[in-house]
């Protein structure tokens, strides 16, 4: 694959009169880690809603590996290959952290998300299931709860049942947001394995984690493009400096 894995246009949202979202291009090479910073509220969530077709947008257009996807709803765009981190919020604590892997490989085939179907069906998943769990270092905590896990092996989770839908980019909404240093270096290690053969776009508040991974990066302000390039470019960017200072983020 080459050119152009993502593509946004003008792209913009409104919430009644106001613009969260304010004629953003956006390009995103195939095979790239593209990280999007920014202060809070500069419309980061929002694009990625936008991008993956949660949140319609006022104006704009958005492309996926060439091909117009503006408009369509979330499955679809999913299944066209790009998928975003679930957040936490959409764990079910009583499961296991096993089930929601099944239940995400099974939704990603054309069973559809049938949450309440016979367990049966899901068995086929299991060993694809664990060994995605293992991939995120959650394979010992394959009968444990969601409900039952820490934060960082939550973010852990949400990023396997992300793998199985086995996206060609994924985008990951603040992976380490919350973590201890060990869960984010672990993070950090994971990213960089499982970007092999697909496009991430990270939004990241940590510039550590975004010097790591990141080959190129979007800075977002008040809903607009503030600046675009390679981390060390983008970091010295005299307006970047200024958009961030007296912010905490600017100590990473
Ligand atoms: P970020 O992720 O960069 O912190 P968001 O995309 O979450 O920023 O939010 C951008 C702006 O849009 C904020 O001012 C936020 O309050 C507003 N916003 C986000 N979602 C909604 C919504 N559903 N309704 C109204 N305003 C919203
Ligand atoms: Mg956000």
């Amino acid at each position: 694959m080459d050119g152009s894995a993502l593509v946004a246009r003008g792209l913009t949202r409104d919430f009644r009169g106001f613009r969260a979202v304010d004629g953003v291009d956006l390009d995103v090479a195939a095979g790239a880690v593209h990280a999007l910073v920014g202060p809070n509220g500069a419309g980061k969530t929002t694009l990625f809603n936008l991008l993956t077709g949660f949140l319609a947008p006022t104006a704009g257009r958005i492309e996926l590996g060439g091909r117009d996807i503006t408009g369509l709803a979330p499955e679809r765009v999913a299944r066209l290959g790009m998928a975003r981190s679930f957040q936490i919020a959409s764990l079910f604590p009583q499961q296991t952290v096993r089930a929601h892997v099944e239940l995400a490989l099974q939704g990603s085939t054309n069973l559809g998300w049938s949450f309440w179907r016979s367990e049966k069906p899901l068995r086929r998943f299991r060993a694809h299931a664990e060994e995605l769990l293992d991939r995120v270092g959650l394979a010992a905590a394959a009968d444990d709860t969601a409900g039952s896990l820490a934060y960082g092996r939550k973010r852990a989770l949400e990023l396997a049942i992300a793998l199985a839908l086995d996206p060609r980019v994924l985008l990951l909404d603040e992976p380490t947001a919350g973590m201890g240093v060990e869960d984010v270096e672990r993070t950090v290690e994971l990213i960089a394995a499982v970007r092999d053969g697909r496009t991430v776009v990270l939004v990241e508040h940590n510039m550590s984690v975004v010097g790591a991974l990141a080959d190129r990066v979007t800075v977002l302000q008040a809903g607009r493009v503030l600046a675009e390039g390679p981390y060390d470019e983008v970091r010295a960017d005299e307006r970047v400096i200024e958009a961030y200072l007296g912010s905490a983020d600017a100590a990473h």
